[in-house]
């Protein structure tokens, strides 16, 4: 029998994990991207934390007033720029009415198995031959300037321990002794053991060469032009080549048949749903990060200065400082002001370092795909029998890619999965 065949659209590091797992299960894998091969997306710069401890979503309560408080400040760690849009105020209604109690009740346990499900798919993925991509199980120390929110995320870390996931509440000389060679100035943290960190650009390499040698098809390039339709069924989708793309690309009039086709194209989700009479709602989250070659001191174990909303993530002796969640639209320029958030808030913490040592670094972006309740789509839609949506993971898609790819190739295969997945179906926006 002729294997099954999915197409993917989208190589970021979800359409590359559920490339990963499809092609593990047996099916024929075709991977479509409209960037280039050498890319720069979202996947790449990030902070590259996996992360158990991250199981409340972005819509929480007190979120909505602590954004309202930072939007007028422009170094602060959220923006939102005001304009006339019809899709951010209904964004902005939705978050609104997901940001409560049950909904968070509803959503932990959820993303916790994610979190934790992706943790041992790292593990054995980093266990495979040739994979090198700085795995590294050293948990995750979210470090607290002030006594308020040294207590804030005392609670956070109760709530963690209630659900199984180990926290360790520090004070500030419990911090030094986690981290005797780096210098903090902070009323304490809390410890996240089972946190990890990587390299997102070498996982997104390593899965890109692990596809091609397994025979999965990457088309570089490759914008989707339309998908074609027969006896109501999707069965294809037509390429065209990207704007500015190279002239050997083989994109042009390409037609990709297919059985399943798997929507992954991060904030491009929302356009390609379109197409497909699917409703993503989905506004682009904006971050920037910045990579010191050469640190004064470097921590082991990532950190998130919480106050400041800044991750900082050691990554073969280079030292990544990430954050900002601005919401611009799909706007691909650098906000100065945010990256000076970013930058002064690290001398707070980290006093050894100073802002000058981050002069002339250029700032990396990436636009995170943000939908309303913080939850992301996983799932089948209703309208086509054969399109499974996995997008949507905003700050958490390097965390979760390995549950979802796998969640995705369980679908594909007709197999019911093992996580429960109501709290993120596609068309709950409908
Ligand atoms: C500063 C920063 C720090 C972060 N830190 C972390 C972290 O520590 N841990 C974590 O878990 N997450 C983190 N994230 C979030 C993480 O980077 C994202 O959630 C993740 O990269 C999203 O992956 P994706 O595959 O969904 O989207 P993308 O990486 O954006 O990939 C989508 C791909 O689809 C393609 N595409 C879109 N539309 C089309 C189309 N019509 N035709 C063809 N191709 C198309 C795009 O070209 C793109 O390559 C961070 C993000 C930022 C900005």
């Amino acid at each position: 029998m002729k294997p099954r065949r999915v197409a993917i659209v989208g190589a970021g590091v979800i359409g590359l994990c559920a490339a990963l797992y499809c092609r593990r299960r047996g099916f024929d894998v075709t991977v479509v991207d409209r960037r280039a091969a050498i890319r720069t997306g979202c996947s790449f710069g990030n902070a590259g934390m996996i992360v158990p401890s991250h199981f409340i979503p972005l819509a929480a309560p007190g979120m909505v007033k602590l954004g309202l408080k930072w939007m007028w400040n422009p170094r602060s760690p959220f923006y939102i720029k005001p304009r006339l849009s019809w899709d951010l105020l209904a964004w902005g209604v939705q978050f609104w009415k997901s940001a409560n109690r049950s909904h968070v009740e509803r959503s932990a346990p959820v993303l916790r198995d994610l979190h934790l499900l992706s943790r041992s798919l790292y593990e054995q993925l980093a266990a495979e031959p040739g994979a090198d991509f700085g795995f590294t199980p050293r948990g995750l120390l979210m470090l607290c300037k002030t006594s308020h929110g040294l207590e804030e995320e005392s609670h956070a870390a109760i709530k963690a321990n209630e659900l199984g996931i180990p926290a360790e509440v520090l004070d500030a000389a419990g911090v030094g002794r986690l981290e005797p060679h780096t210098q903090t100035d902070v009323a304490g943290g809390v410890f996240y053991p089972r946190d990890c960190h990587l390299s997102p650009s070498a996982l997104m390499a390593h899965l890109e060469k692990t596809l091609a040698a397994d025979g999965v098809e990457l088309c570089w390039e490759s914008q989707v032009e339309r998908f074609n339709v027969i006896n109501g069924r999707l069965v294809s989708l037509q390429l065209t080549k990207s704007e500015g793309g190279d002239s050997t690309s083989r994109a042009d009039g390409v037609s990709i048949e297919f059985d399943e086709l798997v929507v992954a194209g991060g904030i491009g989700s929302t356009a390609i749903g379109r197409d497909l009479g699917l409703r993503l709602p989905m506004q682009a989250g904006k971050g920037y990060s910045l990579t010191l070659d050469r640190p004064r001191q470097s921590p082991t174990a990532c950190a998130i200065l919480t106050e400041a909303r800044v991750a900082v993530t050691p990554m073969g002796g280079r030292l990544r400082f990430g954050g900002t969640m601005e919401m611009a639209g799909i706007d691909e320029r650098i906000n100065a002001s945010r990256v000076a958030g970013i930058v002064s808030a690290i001398p707070r913490y980290y006093p050894a370092f100073q802002e000058a040592d981050f002069a002339g670094l250029p700032a990396w972006h990436g636009l995170r795909p943000c939908p309303p309740d913080g939850m992301p789509y996983l799932g089948r839609s209703r309208r086509h029998a054969n399109v499974i949506v996995a997008t949507g993971h905003a700050m958490m898609g390097i965390s979760l890619a390995p549950a979802t790819g796998q969640l995705v190739a369980a679908l594909a295969s007709g197999d019911t999965s093992p996580i429960d997945l109501a709290t993120m179906r596609p068309d709950r926006f409908d």
